[in-house]
């Protein structure tokens, strides 16, 4: 067969060759590009040369271009425009990637051969960048079990199976208590509740072949229901019901899985030779240690929980004033909240969205990205994926950076959610290549013939995500492994949060948010609103939050606990958590820590982020100009083209001068009281 997806792409800016593409290229694509990667790799293990960076770590980087060019296609189509034939190849292939991937990290003579080179090091005259290559994969190699022999190995092999099993139970166990909870509403009872949670209970009782209405523990449903119903009964039955999932005794009961994951997490980081799992969590992340999370959270925590204290006063207050004594209860804390909210910040989103037009917030997004960094932006006429897909060329200078792809609107096709990914990444090692980079929405699509209009929150991911694109695009390493947004965890959401700051800048909205009917620049009354209501109620979400991101941490130090509810009571007992207000998720459904590992002792990664893109945002304002030239050129220099080729702290120390601090963090969620 003449396989589109195994020749090189000739096509403009090396642009996948869309239509002539089929589905039934994909399989054997990836089973050519598998073969020709196993190949690629076992010539580089079994090379009877001496080891050298050259013929190991760069013939590695080297070794799936076949597969990347296969997978660059394939994942983004499956994400952004996704069909059975897709979803059944995605299933498939899976667990054959997982087996290569095991295979190459455990593939013992070239394990011996980076050993080798590791060991050498200091002697083979490496650049900073490859120094810093060598180390990642070194560090990749040794965390993924390829130093274990014997006993151990097989020791390691029983634990990630145990883990994998009970983390999947764990999901299963929550979504069931989820789903056999509910409780039919009466036409009483929903009295002050808006029309679209009326909506979403009657269609909860509809997919359950009910008639009438029902509440049920979905956050979409139970969230507003908490914020809205004046019924203080029902509210109480509603959240004890919904902070009990995971903890009901019986065969769905989480408490034992917990405790059995933590265990084995503790046993799997000793085997790796780290003295706990949060030392072997946090080794690859910009924070380095557990002591250096919880001084971050410590500093952010006391402020929170004395705005959280004064604003409990105030909600008491109100709740008192409606004829109740009494404290005010975790089930209380919403609804007055939002009574408050209504009374103090009330924002009409219908007011404000004729000016929020989706070509504007692009060309906002563009013009940004010209003032910052001298980006421009050209259409280009090329057949994409799917007709809602648009590209650009970006240049500066006249000079080709990369390309852009914007896929905006929501369909049946694509998964939920907004994110940045790439066709084709950038490096220099083995001929340029720039990058081809593409953002994916689910803003709702307008009738035809009528514009695009988002809320706030989709300008705000709108420039999220090209906060990210930023990153893919101007990124200017040698090797592939550390080019973009290959860095870690805790410092990924530094460019697409900081972005976000742009949005706020009033020039920049002033200039570009003009009704769609008569073009009208936005007022600024209304501008202000907004602005004020970003900050709201920010001591009750720093303070559920931070309550889970230091239990994570807890539950990773040192020996883990014989029983993790006694350890999480321990926690908030020393942190004096304020009455009203709990964990932001409890332990026996804390699904970010027990449903795989992805954000076990990492909860606290967001927070991290946010302190970083506050701190950063606050170099252009010390500046004195949002745009300031020289405080954009830092930025570009050491973070949006460094992509991981340093550490991130020292990224972060070379653009700031300093590592970062919280202030900027607490003033911008309103937490400093002047
Ligand atoms: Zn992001």
């Amino acid at each position: 067969m003449d396989n589109p997806l195994v020749t090189a792409f000739e096509g403009p800016f090396g642009i996948a060759p869309f239509a002539k593409i089929e589905d039934a290229h994909f399989a054997p694509a990836f089973e050519a590009a598998l073969a020709a990667a196993r190949a690629r790799v076992a010539e580089i293990a079994a090379d009877p040369g001496e080891p050298t960076f050259a013929n190991v770590i760069e013939a590695l980087e080297l070794s799936e271009a076949l597969l990347e060019q296969v997978g660059g296609v394939f994942w983004n189509l499956a994400g952004a425009d996704t069909n059975p034939a897709r979803q059944q190849l995605e299933r498939a292939l899976a667990p054959k990637l997982a087996a290569y991937s095991t295979e190459v990290t455990m593939n013992e003579r070239l394990w011996s051969r980076i050993s080798a080179l590791w060991a050498a090091r200091e002697s083979l005259g490496l650049g900073p960048e490859q120094m810093r290559v060598l180390t990642l994969y070194h560090r990749r190699f040794r965390r993924a079990g390829a130093a274990l022999e014997g006993a151990d190995r097989q020791r390691m092999a029983e634990v990630m199976e145990r883990l994998s099993v009970l983390s999947t139970r764990f999901s299963q166990n929550v979504l069931a208590d989820e789903r056999d909870w509910t409780m039919a509403l009466q036409p009483e009872d929903l009295a002050g509740l808006p029309d679209f949670v009326v909506a979403s209970a009657k269609a909860a009782a509809e997919e359950r072949g009910r008639v009438g209405h029902l509440l049920t523990l979905s956050r979409s449903l139970i969230v507003p229901f908490l914020q809205f119903s004046p019924r203080r009964d029902l509210r109480e039955s509603a959240y004890r019901a919904w902070v009990a999932r995971g903890e009901n005794g019986g065969e769905t009961d989480n408490r034992a899985v917990a405790a059995e994951i933590l265990s084995l997490r503790e046993e799997r980081a000793r085997l790796l030779g780290y003295a706990s799992f949060a030392a072997y969590k946090l080794e690859p992340e910009m924070a380095g240690k557990p002591e250096a999370v919880r001084d971050l959270l410590m500093r952010v925590w006391t402020p929170a929980k004395e705005k959280a204290e004064a604003d409990q006063a105030v909600l008491t207050a109100m709740m008192q004033a409606d004829g109740i004594n009494g404290p005010l209860e975790p089930w209380d804390w919403r609804y007055y909240s939002e009574k408050r909210r209504k009374a103090e910040y009330d924002l009409d989103e219908a007011e404000l969205k004729p000016y929020l037009g989706l070509e504007a917030m692009i060309r906002a997004a563009f013009d940004c990205a010209y003032r910052l960094f001298g980006l421009d932006f050209r259409p280009l006429d090329l057949p994409l994926y799917h007709p809602d897909a648009r590209a650009w060329e970006v240049t500066r200078g006249g000079e080709h950076v990369a390309v852009f792809i914007g896929d905006f609107f929501a369909r049946a096709s694509k998964r939920s959610g907004a994110w940045m990914s790439d066709f084709r990444g950038q490096k220099k090692l083995g001929g340029a290549v720039r990058p081809i980079i593409v953002n994916v929405c689910n803003f709702a699509k307008p009738a035809a013939g009528e514009a695009a209009l988002l809320s706030y929150d989709d300008a705000r991911t709108l420039f999220h995500e090209f906060g990210h694109a930023l990153h893919g695009m101007l990124s200017d390493v040698t090797y592939p492994t550390v080019a973009g947004t290959s860095v870690a965890r805790d410092f990924v959401e530094l460019p697409s949060q900081l972005y976000e700051h742009w949005l706020e800048v009033p020039e920049v909205l002033e200039a570009h948010a003009r009704h769609a009917a008569t073009g009208a620049p936005i007022p600024k009354a209304l501008l202000d609103r907004l602005m004020a209501a970003q900050t709201y109620d920010q001591g009750f979400a720093t303070v559920e939050y931070i309550a889970s991101a230091l239990v994570d941490l807890a539950f990773h130090e040192g020996a883990a606990p014989a029983d993790p509810m006694v350890r999480q009571a321990e926690v908030l007992g020393a942190l004096g958590m304020p009455h009203a207000i709990r964990m932001r998720h409890a332990t026996p459904h804390f699904a970010h820590v027990f449903s795989g590992d992805g954000y076990s002792a990492g909860y606290y990664s967001y927070m991290w982020s946010e302190v970083m893109d506050a701190d950063a945002f606050d170099a252009f304002r010390e500046a004195g100009d949002a745009f300031d030239p020289a405080v954009a050129a830092r930025l570009q220099r050491f973070v949006l083209s460094a992509g991981g080729s340093q550490d991130p702290a020292s990224l972060y120390r070379a653009f700031r001068g300093r590592m970062p601090g919280v202030e900027p963090l607490l003033r911008g969620r309103g937490l400093l009281v002047a």
